[in-house]
């Protein structure tokens, strides 16, 4: 407890609770926290939205801050690039920064949520309670109605609450309602399946390990993200409806024949392909752009209860991480907390709203792009020039993934960057050919004002 008997409440102890307790403890606050689920670290339960995830900067740096970035590292395998495999089986490594030392790391949910919980409960300041799901919040009157083990409701009183209940989350319709906003809430048409690629029984990997794979089909993909055991976790991205989609693979025989007709080299790999599709969840995806982020200094949202994004710039726990850490800071100012609360949603939401609009964005590069020249030509030229003008050029993947520059800066010079990549690419066959006299007089009139006055 503190002031004055007020109760430190987060609602879900999914990765931005978990790392938003132990930051909060760090200051000094008693923190409880109420999680729907049973404790993973006890039962074997799923980890959530996906099995694996990539980490990249901003979560990582908000790991540093409090002491895990290196023990996530340890258990964590780099990806400095994609590799696009072509219907033909052509196989074509894309490095994502100017060189391999700058990579992505894939991670698994489960360690992560589990690494987290046990650094919040090490504090001694933070108290976990499992199976307890929030059901409502009155923020006028600060109080909690909390749903336990199913079974009966408890009232819980004085609550200031952060809600980091994800997606579907309670607490943002309370916030939404005490402040007369609105939240809109963007089902993708597109939904996703995991499946696991067994690691081969003689050891190693059935695919190259430090790659994000990607058969990029038109309208649909399939992704490949490596785990430390030497499996991968493949996921299909595909319309619920039309055809090809989720609804045509329901028949007797459709999945194997249409892993057969557009994964060629993978599908031999998955042995229990029937099994594993049929066995596990389809899962849906949702965009959230929500007008209220708190209500008073009694309740707010962070992660995605704040601003669910769609996953295809590996953003949606860095964002939520990022979060934590903007918060801390506001927190260490000292100002009273409706004012923390207000300052963190003006500073968070464009750049929440920013990184919802590149990761839909990326879905088409993604599952289109990749396999389309022009859309490689352009690549090349970027990371020519990447490489070229060091501290002059800057991409928007570079900005989002490798820098902490407010998503929204990352937004607007990614639109100034890839116009010059466009107007360079013009009457060119290949990267070596641009005109790199040109490329840097492009830079230094548009991209170069436009970052010095924003960073
Ligand atoms: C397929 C897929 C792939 C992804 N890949 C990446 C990636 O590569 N990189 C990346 O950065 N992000 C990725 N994301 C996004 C990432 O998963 C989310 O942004 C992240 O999980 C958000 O964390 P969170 O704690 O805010 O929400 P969640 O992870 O959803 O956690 C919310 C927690 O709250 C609990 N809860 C829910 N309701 C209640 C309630 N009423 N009361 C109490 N508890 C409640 C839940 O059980 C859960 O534990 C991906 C998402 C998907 C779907």
């Amino acid at each position: 407890m503190s002031r004055g008997g007020e109760r430190t409440v987060l609602a879900g102890a999914g990765l931005v609770g978990s790392l938003l307790a132990l930051f909060l403890a760090r200051r000094g606050r008693a923190v409880e926290v109420f999680e729907r689920r049973p404790d993973l670290r006890r039962e074997q339960i799923s980890a959530g939205r996906s099995i694996n995830l990539a980490i990249s900067v901003r979560g990582l740096h908000a790991l540093a801050q409090v002491g895990l970035e290196q023990d996530a590292l340890a258990h964590a395998i780099p990806m400095p690039g994609r590799m696009i495999h072509a219907r033909d089986g052509g196989l074509t490594f894309q490095t994502y920064g100017k060189d391999d030392s700058q990579c992505i790391h894939s991670i698994s949910r489960g360690l992560l949520n589990r690494m987290l919980l046990d650094a919040a409960e090490r504090t001694g300041r933070v108290r976990l309670s499992f199976r307890r799901r929030v059901l409502a919040l009155d923020p006028e009157r600060r109080e909690l109605t909390v749903e336990v083990d199913g079974a009966h409701t408890e009232r819980v009183e004085g609550a200031v609450v952060y809600g980091t209940d994800g997606a579907g989350s309670a607490v943002r319709r309370a916030v939404v309602e005490a402040r007369g906003g609105v939240s809109h809430e963007a089902l993708l048409a597109h939904g996703y399946k995991e499946l696991t690629l067994p690691a081969p029984p003689e050891g190693g990997w059935r695919l190259e390990r430090n790659a994000l794979h990607i058969w990029p089909r038109g309208d649909f993909m399939l992704i490949a993200l490596p785990n430390e055991d030497g499996s991968f976790t493949c996921t299909l991205f595909l319309a619920f409806e039309g055809s090809p989609s989720f609804a045509t693979l329901e028949a007797p025989g459709a999945v194997r024949a249409f892993f057969r007709e557009h994964f060629a080299d993978v599908e031999p790999m998955l042995p229990d392909l029937e099994a594993q599709f049929a066995g596990n969840p389809t899962g849906s995806m949702v965009t959230v752009k929500c007008s209220a982020w708190h209500a008073g200094d009694t309740a707010l949202l962070l992660g995605d209860a704040a601003h669910a994004i769609v996953p295809f710039f590996g953003q949606g726990m860095n964002c939520g991480f990022e979060d934590c850490v903007v918060l801390d800071g506001l927190e260490a100012e000292a100002a009273p907390r409706g004012e923390v609360f207000a300052r963190f949603e003006a500073l968070r939401k464009p750049n929440a709203d920013a990184i919802a609009d590149m990761a839909v964005e990326n879905f088409v590069e993604m599952r289109a792009s990749t396999a389309d020249p022009r859309f490689l030509l352009e690549k090349a030229i970027e990371k020519r020039l990447l490489a070229e003008l060091p501290g002059e050029f800057v991409s928007r993947y570079a900005l989002v993934t490798f820098s902490r520059a407010p998503y929204r800066v990352a937004y607007d010079a990614g639109r100034i960057a890839s116009g010059i990549v466009s107007e360079l690419a013009e009457g060119v066959r290949s990267a070596a050919e641009v005109d790199l006299g040109r490329a840097r007089a492009l830079v230094a009139e548009r991209l170069t004002p436009f970052l010095r006055e924003r960073l």
